[in-house]
């Protein structure tokens, strides 16, 4: 039974980990300022003797005997990190130093939750871990592209200076259940404005492209990445490399939730990129894994769960 420490554990992605985690007979702490996760995430857990919650800011230095570290405290949805972007910033960085020196004083394994959003607006399609990005270091996305950016650094830094055993993966979009309905990433928001019969919001003409993967495909990834053999230290892109445009997106969600909602026309946000989509090439090589839910399927079990949370009311507005 190994230790585990899963910091953003009552977000979208953490909670996922951590049922993994104690399924797989590990003992989890779960650590997590509910900035943007909530208990209700984590509330299945609770009652398991091998897992416990610490309501702690990543940005606070902790000190707790662990064997693995799954470093993913940080808002991932646009409107959430701009909202408040110098913390945002302050979350990846010092969050990042913090985990570091966590896993060095313990001589733990600690994984990174970087982002195709390193990749800024890619000029190479589709992105390879080998290419460097192109990201406006001054943009309104800046404050989250350029925190995970920073964090790989430190990350890199801290392995080749103290030999601290790291892993970094690069996640591209993820949606499915757990995802609260006020989100305000594109998945979450389509289904939940078709499901109220509400108008789809795509912003700008919706050619942009996404490759979207499915929640529990992405974690299998992860998991693997952080099981990896000790040399395999390089960034990996886990991601589903189906592409769609915004707008097939739309229509995907439209058709399996029968709605008669419309698509409206909104600003398209500064800098948000034009096409995303993984090279999955080292995932396949180094953990032999790809993804086995495709986009009608994964939105499907993501539209039976958000219907039957409309009966709660959210905690946020979509934006
Ligand atoms: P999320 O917003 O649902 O989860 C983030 C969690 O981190 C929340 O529970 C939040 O309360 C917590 N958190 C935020 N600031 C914190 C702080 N200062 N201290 C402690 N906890 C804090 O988002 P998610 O989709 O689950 O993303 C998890 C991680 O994966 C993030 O690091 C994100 O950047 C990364 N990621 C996600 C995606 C995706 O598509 N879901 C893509 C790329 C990267
Ligand atoms: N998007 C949209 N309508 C929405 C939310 C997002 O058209 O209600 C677009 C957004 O402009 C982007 C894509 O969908 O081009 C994915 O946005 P999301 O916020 O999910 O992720 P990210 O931009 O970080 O990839």
């Amino acid at each position: 039974m190994k230790r585990i420490l899963v910091t953003g554990g009552a977000g979208f992605l953490g909670a996922h980990i951590c049922e993994r985690m104690l399924d797989s007979g590990h003992k989890v702490i779960c650590l997590d300022n509910l900035y943007t996760g909530s208990m209700a995430n984590i509330a299945h857990l609770s009652g398991n003797p091998r897992f416990e919650f610490i309501e702690w800011d990543v940005c606070d230095p902790i000190d707790i005997a662990v064997d693995e570290i799954y470093n993913f405290a940080c808002p991932a949805s646009p409107p959430h990190y701009q909202a408040d972007p110098i913390r945002t910033m302050k979350i990846s960085f010092h969050g990042a130093i913090n985990m570091l020196d966590l896993a060095r004083k313990h001589g733990a394994k600690v994984m990174q939750a970087s982002t195709s959003e390193i990749y800024g607006d890619p000029l190479v399609h589709p992105q390879t871990e080998t290419y460097w990005g192109n990201v406006n270091s001054t943009g309104i996305r800046a404050c989250y592209d350029e925190g995970k950016r920073a964090a790989e650094t430190l990350f890199y830094d801290y392995h080749r200076q103290h030999g601290t055993n790291i892993r970094v993966v690069r996640i591209f979009n993820t949606y499915g259940p757990g995802m609260n309905a006020g989100d305000g990433r594109v998945v979450s928001n389509f289904i939940v404005q078709a499901l109220g019969g509400d108008d789809l919001t795509v912003y700008g003409d919706g050619s942009q492209t996404r490759s979207f993967c499915y929640r529990d495909d992405l974690v299998e990834g992860i998991i693997r990445l952080m099981n990896a053999p000790d040399h395999v230290t390089f960034p990996v892109n886990i991601g589903n490399p189906n592409e769609f445009t915004v707008k097939q997106l739309a229509e995907v969600v439209l058709e399996l939730t029968q709605s008669k909602s419309r698509l409206i026309s909104l600003p398209l946000p500064q800098d948000d990129p034009t096409q995303r989509c993984p090279d999955i090439s080292r995932a396949k090589e180094f953990l032999d894994w790809e993804p086995s839910v495709q986009l009608r399927e994964g939105v499907l079990k993501t539209i039976a769960y958000f219907s039957k949370q409309r009966s709660e009311p959210s905690r946020l507005e979509t934006r």
